[in-house]
C-alpha cells in the first residue's frame, strides 16, 4: 500500500504543508492498528520507500522552514548566522545545508538550561538530558509533536527488527532523563506491542519477565544485552526464552559482539542509533540486512566531515556524522557535530527502504585514544577479543609513566580458559598479544584476569580507564 504525494515526485512538487504530511501519518497509524499489523514490513512506506526525489524536496521544505523558525525564535541562532554573514533568506534549499555554522556539545551545554528552546515553555511536554558524565548536561526539549515523532521514528525501528503490535516488547533501557527507556517506549506504543517498562537493572526479575511474559524483543544496550545473555546461560533457562530480537543501542558495538548476542540469545541483534540532542534513539535504526542503520531522512539531514578541516565528503567517505533536524518544534538543532564516526550510503538496500544508510559506527572523535601517537579505537579490541573466543568483558588501562604512555588490555577468560594449564593460558596470552598488535599497530600489555572478574555494567559499559585525563 502507498501513500499519495510522497512517492510521487509530481505531487510533491506542488508542496505539501506539514498538516497534510501529518494527515497521513494518521491513516498509516490506524492501518497498523486495524489489522494491518501483523504483515506489516514498514511501519510508514510512504516515508521510508520515497523516491529519492521526493525525499529531497520534503527535506527541503522542512530544513528551510526550521532554519527560519531557530533564527525567528532562537538568538543564539541568529548570532552565529549573522557571524558568517547568513540571513533565513541565504538558505533556499538542502543545497545551502553546509553554509550554515556547525554547532557544537560546548555550544549546547553553554546554552544550558534554556537557551536554545525555540518555543514557549508553555507548549513543551517533556524534557530529557544527557549524562553529563562528561560535563555539564545537555537539556533536550519536546512539545507533544516532537514526541509524537520521535515515537514514529522508534515504531519504524521495531517494525524493522521484525516486529508488530503482537509482540512483547521488552525495554530495559534506562527510563528517567536517559532516552533509551521512554524512546522505545514510545515507539512500542505507537506501535501497538505489549511493553514491558522493566529499565535497566535488576537481572534476575528482568529474566523472570522474560521467560513468564514470553517477552519476544529486547531493547537494551549491547554490553547488557551480552549480560544478560550471559546470565540466562548461566541459568539455563535459554529454553524458556520466546525472544527472536533485540535492538541493542547507545554503545559501539563490533560484528562479532552481535554474532555473540546472537548464539547466546538464538536472537536477530539489531543495531539503532541516536543521541538526546537529536532526539534519542531512533535517529536511524537497521533493517533485515543488517548491513547499517537507516536514517530517519524526513526528520533529520546528515552529513560527513572531515573532523579535522570541517569540510563535507562525498557519500562513501569516512568521517565525522554532522546532522541536522528538519522538523523539531521545541528544539531545533543545526549541523550538530556528533563525534561519531561513521560512512553513509546510499547503496539501494534489500529491505526495499530508500532512506540513506549510515554505517556502524567506527568509534567517536572523542572516545578515540591517541596511545603513543597512534590512534586507537576500544571496538577495535572487542574485536579481537571476540574473534579470538574471548567474552566482549575487557578494560582498558592508560596512563602516562615517564612523559611515556602505558597501555594494558585486562582481558577474562571464560570458565574453559581458565582451567587450562598455566603454559596453555601463557600461549593464549603471547597469542592475544600478536593479534592485537596486527591491530592496533601497536603493543599493549595484555593481562587475563579470572571470569567475571571485571564489573559488569547495566547501562553503557565502562572500558577505558585513562589516568592521563584524572
Ligand atoms: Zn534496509
Amino acid at each position: 500500500m502507498r501513500m499519495e504525494g510522497l512517492v510521487s515526485p509530481d505531487s510533491s512538487r506542488r508542496g505539501r504543508s506539514l498538516e497534510a504530511v501529518h494527515y497521513t501519518q494518521g491513516n498509516l497509524w490506524k492501518n497498523a492498528l486495524f489489522g494491518y499489523g501483523e504483515a506489516m514490513k514498514y511501519f510508514q512506506p510512504d516515508r521510508e520507500c520515497a523516491s529519492y526525489d521526493a525525499m529531497r524536496q520534503l527535506q527541503s521544505e522542512r530544513f528551510v522552514k526550521t532554519v527560519r523558525h531557530a533564527y525567528d525564535a532562537v538568538p543564539f541562532y541568529r548570532e552565529s548566522m549573522a557571524k558568517k554573514g547568513l540571513t533565513p533568506e541565504d538558505i533556499r534549499s538542502l543545497d545551502d545545508l553546509s553554509k550554515l555554522p556547525f554547532l557544537s556539545k560546548d555550544d549546547l551545554r553553554e546554552s544550558y538550561p534554556y537557551g536554545l528552546l525555540a518555543v514557549p515553555r508553555s507548549r513543551v511536554v517533556r524534557i530529557q538530558s544527557t549524562s553529563g558524565t562528561t560535563g555539564k548536561r545537555v537539556v533536550a526539549f519536546y512539545t507533544q509533536t516532537d514526541i509524537e515523532r520521535w515515537d514514529e521514528c522508534c515504531a519504524r525501528a521495531i517494525v524493522a527488527a521484525g516486529g508488530s503490535r503482537d509482540d512483547v516488547v521488552h525495554v530495559s533501557y534506562g527510563y528517567g532523563l536517559f532516552t533509551g527507556g521512554p524512546g522505545l517506549n514510545g515507539g512500542s506504543h505507537k506501535l501497538g506491542s505489549m511493553t514491558l517498562p522493566m529499565s535497566s537493572g535488576n537481572t534476575e526479575r528482568q529474566i523472570q519477565f522474560m521467560c513468564d511474559l514470553g517477552s519476544t524483543i529486547l531493547c537494551c544496550t549491547p554490553s547488557y544485552a551480552a549480560y544478560l545473555a550471559e546470565s540466562v546461560m548461566q541459568q539455563g533457562v535459554r529454553d524458556k526464552i520466546a525472544l527472536k530480537a533485540g535492538i541493542f543501542g547507545a554503545e559501539a558495538w563490533s560484528e562479532e559482539m552481535r554474532r555473540d548476542i546472537e548464539d547466546k540469545l538464538g536472537i536477530k541483534a539489531y543495531d539503532i542509533y541516536g543521541l538526546t540532542e537529536i532526539s534519542g534513539p531512533g535517529v536511524s535504526f537497521e533493517c533485515s540486512e543488517q548491513t547499517g542503520m537507516h536514517i530517519n531522512e524526513d526528520y533529520f539531514a546528515a552529513e560527513i566531515i572531515d573532523p579535522h578541516t570541517g569540510e563535507v565528503l562525498p557519500d562513501g567517505s569516512k568521517g565525522e556524522l554532522v546532522l541536522t533536524t528538519i522538523a523539531k518544534e521545541a528544539f531545533p538543532i543545526l549541523r550538530y557535530r556528533t563525534r561519531d564516526i561513521c560512512v553513509l550510503s546510499r547503496k539501494p538496500c534489500s529491505c526495499g527502504r530508500t532512506l540513506l544508510k549510515m554505517g556502524r559506527l567506527m568509534g567517536r572523535t572523542d572516545d578515540m585514544l591517541i596511545i603513543r601517537g597512534v590512534n586507537v579505537f576500544p571496538s577495535q579490541i572487542e574485536t579481537v577479543l571476540l574473534k579470538g573466543g574471548y567474552s566482549p568483558n575487557y578494560l582498558i588501562i592508560v596512563d602516562r609513566v615517564n612523559h611515556s604512555d602505558t597501555f594494558e588490555v585486562q582481558v577474562e577468560l571464560t570458565p574453559e580458559m581458565f582451567s587450562d594449564t598455566v603454559r596453555k593460558i601463557a600461549a593464549r596470552e603471547s597469542e592475544l598479544l600478536a593479534s592485537m598488535r596486527s591491530m592496533l599497530g601497536i603493543s599493549p600489555k595484555v593481562t587475563l584476569v579470572a571470569p567475571r572478574s571485571i564489573a559488569r555494567s547495566e547501562g553503557k559499559a565502562v572500558r577505558v580507564i585513562d589516568k592521563r585525563k584524572i
